[in-house]
């Protein structure tokens, strides 16, 4: 049965959930109150994200209980950004907050985000104050991505933020029109820009469940980041090249000028085999580098979609 909401709905709210069974009646039991005392429509959507749990029928159940939940079902797992696109796609309200579903974004900024979109804002971010139930590892590879791609692209992504935020009807429709198959989600939504504010808060620890993200995946989401909002990397190679020539100039007269004064001299194999190390590490990295672009290039021109909807329950008017 595919029970259809009706009204429109004023707040939207988009949980990801992957394998999420253990902790998905408490997350129902603590947004619903919060939704229900905000307003009078409104809708959560859960993307199931090729959970190997019970989760896809945990929210048949409670979608046949309230139309207000509705799902959309992945083919295969496609990771939380295409979960989190998929959601914002579907979604109708006029205020739409992506959440994790394992309670990390407390709901109960959700009043806080809301009363603050009612006061004109079309953005609110939710800011982790520190990172303190994080590993030294995890906290301080986060601080160094954060500086580096600070430093590096021209978009402003805000440091300890992730995808909990409330935006806009207006910023949901911008976001929709962009073409990129690499969500990096933090970044996107900061290129966006629009009149934004921010609240602060504690991240708890998961309430059920593990997280999924490993440091290989982390990694790889960092040079996601990177490599989709600055092409610094491309370029930093035509001045290290060019330091490089300059220098071998001067290198080459300093031979010269050594073979005048004290004719030729065999030996040199050290400062050969160093400068031919060096220099091939340095390309060796810089075709890397210009692969990972390459690649993505790849990607972004195959065209092919972020997600896959093997199904989807409670949409009146599939998007
Ligand atoms: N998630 C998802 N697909 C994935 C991995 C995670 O939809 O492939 C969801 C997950 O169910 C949760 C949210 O994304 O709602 C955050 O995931 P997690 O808690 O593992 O990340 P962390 O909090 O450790 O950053
Ligand atoms: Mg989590």
């Amino acid at each position: 049965m595919n029970s259809v909401s009706l009204s429109v709905p004023e707040i939207s709210l988009i949980a990801p959930m992957y394998n999420e069974s253990e902790g998905i009646d408490k997350f129902f039991q603590t947004v619903i109150p919060i939704l229900d005392e905000l307003s009078q429509h409104w809708e959560i959507i859960c993307v199931n994200d090729g959970s190997k749990d019970d989760t896809l029928a945990r929210l048949r159940d409670y979608h046949e209980r309230d139309p207000r939940i509705k799902v959309i079902n992945f083919s295969r797992n496609f990771g939380k950004e295409a979960g989190t696109t998929a959601g914002i796609d579907f979604s109708r309200g006029q205020a739409v907050i992506p959440i994790d579903a394992d309670l990390q974004d407390p709901p109960e900024l959700i009043r806080e985000m809301v009363g603050k979109w009612r006061e004109g804002y079309k953005v609110v971010l939710a800011t982790r104050n520190a990172r303190r139930e994080d590993t030294w590892f995890k906290r301080n590879s986060a601080l160094m991505f954060y500086r580096l791609i600070s430093a590096m692209s021209e978009v402003d992504i805000p440091k300890n933020t992730g995808d909990f935020r409330l935006m806009d009807r207006q910023v949901v429709d911008v976001l929709k029109q962009l073409p990129e198959k690499t969500r990096f989600m933090k970044g996107i939504f900061a290129w966006l820009g629009f009149p934004t504010t921010t609240i602060y808060f504690d991240r708890p620890q998961r309430f059920a469940g593990e997280t999924s993200w490993n440091y290989w995946k982390l990694w790889r989401f960092a040079l996601d980041g990177i490599f989709a909002f600055t092409t610094l990397p491309l370029q930093v190679w035509t001045y290290l090249g060019a330091f490089f020539s300059l220098g071998s100039f001067v290198y080459a007269a300093v031979l010269i000028l050594q073979t005048l004064l004290h004719g030729v001299e065999v030996p040199g194999y050290a400062s050969t085999m160093v400068s031919i190390l060096f220099l091939g590490g340095i390309q060796l990295v810089s075709l890397g580098i210009i692969g990972e672009y390459v690649g993505r290039i790849y990607k972004e021109v195959k065209g092919r979609p972020i997600y896959i909807v093997q199904e989807s329950l409670g949409f009146y008017d599939p998007a």
